[in-house]
């Protein structure tokens, strides 16, 4: 991509209402334009950071087994009543009329949804188990969005649902998003503790959010240190294996891990001094058994290999794409910019061209330019006519891990200089070495 074809508007200012640096970062960098409280339009930078993430996500999923589809963001009323959550839902739902005078909803969620796909289908435990998800924009009008696209009203959700003949399958489904769910968020860069959350009136242990620690998190949280060194499941990991997965979940269950809301002070203090993490951290995911709550309550049953009906076990694990954006940032910035994690950068590589209309730079960033998209590098050039210092600002505050600098200088001598964003560390290699560092 050539700079000065796309549309990056960058904010020389320093955005006021941001009160948290991810949140600054992503205006600055002209990823996120806000259109009223807590709805966003995604700019085109922001946007191929969205993708990326959503393609890791994506391909997790359907590593672990899981099958995507695509469901609406309305949703009827009639569903929640049979369900019984039309009511007690509150003020987080957004309600509409459409013209019949029909109650309709924008969905913060989809169970009721997804048990109402499952039943016009699915008869019989033959058709078990079954995992379905989507990636679609959910709102709930929070009483407080902030922090940018962290806690909006209209968000993006990776939404899943297990459908499972008892409640042995449903926790190897469970497991199965466990372990997708911790390879996700590492592919990012990230490293996210399963803590224990709250079942409500199901009861059970089989609840965990995700969370990555950060400073400027909502939540206050507790666990062990060993949580940080943990061993992330291998892309191999056999979906199907029951005991393996069951091995996964046991060990980054075996240490002490709860938000404030779960929190057992004694059980934590049991834990040596010098292992105790207390910290805040972000709710990145969610994943939850819930039996048959709704499965009963609307009538999803198949046949069981008996011959009788059996209501089906069911599960839903969430994961917050258009959170997640920024908690990558939380976790990687420094005082000039966004370092992306090469897997979910809008680039990989930036050619910064110190000086455009010269025709020895011109011609070195062309030749640079076309060797990285014909090896597959994703990369923008700054082929625009502003001053190096503010195309070097640009660069890094839009963090692509991999700069490649052409100045009038180290041209003449068939030179160029390469960056690492992160480090800072930087070379000098011929045009040629710098095309085979990058591809
Ligand atoms: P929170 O505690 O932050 O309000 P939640 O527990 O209400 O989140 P879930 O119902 O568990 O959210 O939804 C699954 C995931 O969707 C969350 O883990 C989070 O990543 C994402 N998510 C939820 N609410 C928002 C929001 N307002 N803005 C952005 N992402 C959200
Ligand atoms: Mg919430
Ligand atoms: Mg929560
Ligand atoms: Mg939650």
């Amino acid at each position: 991509m050539r700079l000065s074809r796309f549309f990056l508007p960058i904010l020389k200012e320093n955005p006021k209402e941001a009160e948290i640096v991810s949140h600054r970062l992503m205006l600055r960098a002209g990823m996120i334009k806000q259109q009223s409280a807590g709805i966003y339009t995604w700019l085109p930078l922001g946007k191929r950071v969205l993708d990326k993430v959503n393609a890791i996500i994506r391909e997790e999923q359907n590593r672990s087994g899981a099958i995507e589809l695509l469901m609406p963001t309305l949703q009827s009323a009639e569903l929640w009543q049979e369900s019984g959550r039309y009511d007690a839902y509150g003020k987080e739902m957004l309600r509409i009329k459409d013209r019949q005078d029909r109650p309709m909803l924008y969905g913060p969620t989809n169970e009721e949804m997804i048990t109402d796909v499952f039943r016009s289908f699915v008869k019989s435990y033959k058709d078990l188990p079954l995992n379905l998800y989507h990636i679609q924009l959910k709102f709930r009008d929070e009483i407080r969005p902030r922090f940018g696209t962290m806690r909006s009203r209209e968000f993006l959700m990776k939404d899943a649902y297990s459908f499972d003949l008892d409640r042995e399958g449903a926790e190897h489904a469970y497991n199965r998003m466990f372990a997708a769910y911790l390879r996700t968020f590492s592919r990012m860069g990230l490293r996210a503790i399963p803590m224990r959350a709250d079942t409500g009136p199901i009861g059970g242990n089989l609840s965990h959010e995700f969370i990555i620690l950060a400073d400027t998190g909502e939540s206050e949280v507790f666990c062990h240190k060993d949580f940080l060194d943990f061993d992330i499941p291998a892309e191999d990991t056999d979906f199907d294996d029951v005991a393996g997965l069951r091995a996964i979940f046991d060990k980054w269950t075996s240490r002490y891990a709860a938000t404030s809301e779960m929190h057992d002070a004694a059980a934590f203090e049991a834990v040596p001094e010098e292992e105790r993490v207390s910290a805040r951290g972000i709710e990145v995911g969610h994943i939850f058994y819930f039996g048959t709550k709704y499965s009963e309550a609307m009538g999803a049953k198949v046949q069981g290999p008996d011959g009788k009906e059996h209501i089906v076990h069911m599960g839903s694990y969430g994961i917050g794409p258009t959170r997640l954006v920024p908690a990558i940032i939380e976790a990687s910035h420094d005082e000039n910019g966004i370092v992306w994690p090469k897997a979910v950068a809008p680039f990989e590589a930036i050619v910064v061209n110190m000086k455009a209309g010269d025709a020895a730079c011109d011609a070195a960033c062309e030749t640079i330019y076309a060797a990285l998209a014909k090896a597959g590098v994703d990369t923008l050039y700054d082929d625009t006519d502003e001053r190096a210092g503010a195309k070097f600002a640009t660069a890094d505050l839009i963090g692509a891990p991999v700069q490649v600098i052409a100045g009038p200088r180290a041209v003449g001598n068939g030179e160029v200089e390469i960056k690492d964003r992160k480090t800072g560390a930087r070379e000098t290699l011929t045009i040629e070495a710098a095309i085979n560092r990058l591809t």
